[in-house]
């Protein structure tokens, strides 16, 4: 006679639950399996309150400052300063993690980073090349999808639920991560807001973000989106999470010139005014600025790092197109490559890119959609075309990018 197969947890038999999970010595449910689940995150989360030391990266394999920024060097260029505060910030934050208060009672603080930069200098570009030289869960989001609760959009939690997806759903590692939160000038207070009780994408979500820089213990839907009654949560501590931020914050310099000229009338200001860059106002950015653009006091005050990156000048730009390891210029020529066709640029083609990428005002961004309309026909043609080399000339830049923008 068949053997009546029963859940070894429950007693139910196979016709009684709507799956049964064989195993090596007996069966499983599959309620019993769900409440198995539930038992055991509930004890994970109870171990998730403090930080389990044993789960952290090793302090002393983790690459000095010095060596983080040369590493930066050579996917990013210029932007001196951004890289050497982002890898002090990101060394000290695995010091951090291995801290121990018991000898001494000090006790090192976070420093969560703010990088303020217009749109294509590279903050992202920055964030994601020091994700692939550290080894803690990261992860980057958009601050734009972030809404007060009770509104259409993520609430700010659902952060969290992409560094446990990251994290392989540890939270003991996910609790030692870092976060790139970009577009953070674009929750700022509106100034011209017409609610007084709603500011749906401002103040609402910089007040739900502030719970996370400070440190809390967040409960995070596993699978990010709105937070609803009947979901499970996972519990997160952000006490030990890095948070770097970034924006374009447009038209900040209106508010740092303004500030600087209101301290040309003070006195220990007359001297630096002299050495005022007024092409590039990002780099005397203070913290009272970003209070003017509209973000809450609180939120600066959790973000004590303050960097920025500069605007990419025609040099800058023609550096990005050849220099970075995996600049277009390279990208283009191993795309050739495979088609066992050596391509060359002229310098003259080259400059001419750069013209049409500051006309457009893109940044580095601009760069792309430009060799990627130029390039659009040679890739079309060449692959077997029979041809060994191929040099793009200025006349040919100029021709593809008539064609692809008339004007
Ligand atoms: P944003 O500052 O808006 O975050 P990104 O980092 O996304 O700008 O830059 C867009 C693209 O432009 C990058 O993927 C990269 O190819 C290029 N880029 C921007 N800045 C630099 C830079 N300083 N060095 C090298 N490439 C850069």
């Amino acid at each position: 006679m068949k053997e009546k197969k029963t859940c070894s947890f429950c007693g139910r038999g196979e016709g009684e639950v709507s799956l049964l999970i064989t195993g090596l010595h007996g069966y499983i449910c599959n309620e019993c399996a769900e409440q198995a689940h539930l038992i055991v995150k509930e004890a994970l989360g109870q171990k998730g309150k403090g930080l389990d030391k044993s789960a952290l990266p090793d302090f002393t394999q983790m690459p000095r400052p010095e060596e983080i920024k040369r590493y930066l060097d050579q996917y990013i260029i210029g932007q001196d300063e951004a890289k050497k505060t982002l890898s002090v910030a990101v060394y000290n934050h695995y010091k951090r993690l291995g801290q121990t208060t018991e000898d001494d009672g000090v006790e090192i603080e976070k420093s969560n980073i703010i990088m303020v930069g217009q749109t294509g200098t590279g903050k992202t570009l920055l964030a994601r090349t020091i994700a692939r030289l550290i080894k803690v869960p990261f992860t980057i989001v958009d601050a734009t999808v972030f809404t007060e609760a009770g509104y259409v959009g993520e609430d700010v939690e659902s952060i969290l639920s992409r560094l446990l997806q990251v994290a392989d759903y540890d939270v003991q590692k996910a609790q030692c991560g870092i976060v790139f939160i970009d577009e953070i000038d674009k929750i700022a207070r509106k100034q011209d807001n017409p609610s007084i009780t709603r500011d749906v994408s401002g103040e609402g979500v910089q007040q739900g973000l502030l719970k996370l820089l400070e440190g809390a213990e967040v409960n995070v839907p596993p699978k990010g989106g709105r937070k609803h009654p009947d979901q499970d949560y996972i519990k997160v501590d952000t006490s030990n999470i890095l948070f770097i931020c970034g924006g374009a914050f447009d038209g900040i310099e209106r508010k740092i010139a303004q500030r600087l000229n209101t301290h040309t009338v003070g006195y220990n200001a007359i001297q630096n005014v002299t050495h005022i860059d007024s092409d590039n106002l990002m780099q005397y950015v203070m913290p009272q600025d970003l209070k003017s653009f509209g973000l809450i006091p609180e939120i600066i005050g959790r973000l004590p790092v303050l960097t920025y990156l500069n605007p990419l000048d025609r040099d800058a730009l023609h550096r990005i197109l050849i220099e970075p390891k995996n600049s277009l210029v390279r990208q283009y020529q191993k795309l050739m490559q495979m088609d066992g066709i050596t391509l060359r640029f002229n310098r003259d083609a080259l400059d001419y890119m750069v013209d049409k990428a500051v006309e457009y005002k893109l940044g580095a961004r601009g760069l792309r959609s430009i060799m990627e309309a130029v390039m659009r026909q040679p890739m079309f043609e060449l692959p077997g075309s029979g041809r060994k080399t191929f040099t793009v000339t200025r006349a040919l830049v100029e021709q593809q990018l008539t064609q692809a923008i008339p004007c």
